[in-house]
């Protein structure tokens, strides 16, 4: 059995970005909380805590004056005001393709437009982008979602970085008819795009795909779901989820990540395949 692997495989620059700041922001302090996992990956977050990172469900559980990090995806609005209440030191790790659709979506609010976000109303870079819109917005996950959208004058359309391009195209074609004036971003993670595309190349090779990153990580299932309807796949967080028996008559197997998922974790799943060969 031949086994390949994805080049992108291993953190987008955003996650790194993240992951870095995390570290040096622990150089220096002893203690930072941050408001969810900063990853989705337990060995990376408990390293972190270990170095002296607190990982709180809320904000009101940390201390007044503490440091504070944000992570990748963003914070909404009023968490962030409510960490300025507590005189927090906010260490701002959002990527900064995030930052720029925050910056858009401001100044299509200040200019009228209605805005149209879509994505996974559930996930926190959504979250925090609804919140810079003073409740002029809608969040729109799937074509039937539009039924209950209202016509406006004018309309701006941005789209969750991480979110699966072809069920964007779907949905566009159908916003076109809502209001007069529509304007459309197209603020996909092009470091995302990169991957997908990888992975369907990949995915033309093999017989068999590993998806290895976090059940819970938006851009790990979008690449998922775009390989499972190539070729047989399996998505997995880590080696303990392998299952040998998967690959017997398989002659090529691929692997590939999300863009959370670190690099040692993919060579993990790579090793251990090696060892289910021998
Ligand atoms: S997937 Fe793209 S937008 Fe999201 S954190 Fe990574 S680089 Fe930034």
């Amino acid at each position: 059995m031949e086994i390949l692997v994805g080049k992108l495989a291993g953190f987008c620059s955003g996650v790194q970005r993240a992951i870095n700041g995390a570290k040096e922001t622990l150089k220096e302090n002893d203690k930072i909380y941050c408001l969810g996992e900063i990853i989705h990956n337990p060995a990376v977050v408990n390293t972190l805590k270990q170095d002296g990172m607190e990982v709180v469900d809320d904000i009101s559980r940390v201390p007044d004056r503490s440091k504070f990090i944000v992570r990748s995806h963003g914070l909404q609005n009023d968490i962030i005001k409510k960490a300025h209440e507590k005189k927090l030191q906010i260490y701002d790790f959002t990527c900064p393709k995030v930052k720029n659709i925050h910056r858009l979506v401001k100044e299509l609010t200040e200019d009228g437009y209605f805005i149209l976000i879509i994505g996974n109303p559930e996930h926190p870079e959504v979250k925090a982008i609804v919140s810079l819109t003073e409740g002029n917005a809608r969040v729109v996950e799937t074509p039937e979602d539009l039924k209950t959208v209202p016509s406006f004058e004018q309309s701006a359309v941005v789209v969750q970085t991480t979110f699966d391009p072809k069920a964007y195209l779907k949905i566009v074609k159908e916003i076109i008819l809502l209001s007069k004036k529509i304007v459309v971003y197209n603020t996909l993670c092009e470091e995302t795009i990169k991957r997908q595309k990888e992975a369907i190349r990949l995915a033309e090779k093999v017989d068999y795909i590993i998806v290895v990153g976090g059940k819970n990580s938006s851009n790990t299932k979008t690449i998922y779901n775009i390989v499972k309807s190539k070729v047989p796949a399996a998505h997995i967080e880590d080696t303990h989820e392998l299952d040998i028996n998967q690959f017997r008559n398989i002659q090529k197997v691929g692997i590939i990540s999300g863009a959370s998922t670190p690099k040692d974790v993919v060579k993990e799943v790579y090793s251990s395949l090696l060892g289910f060969l021998n």
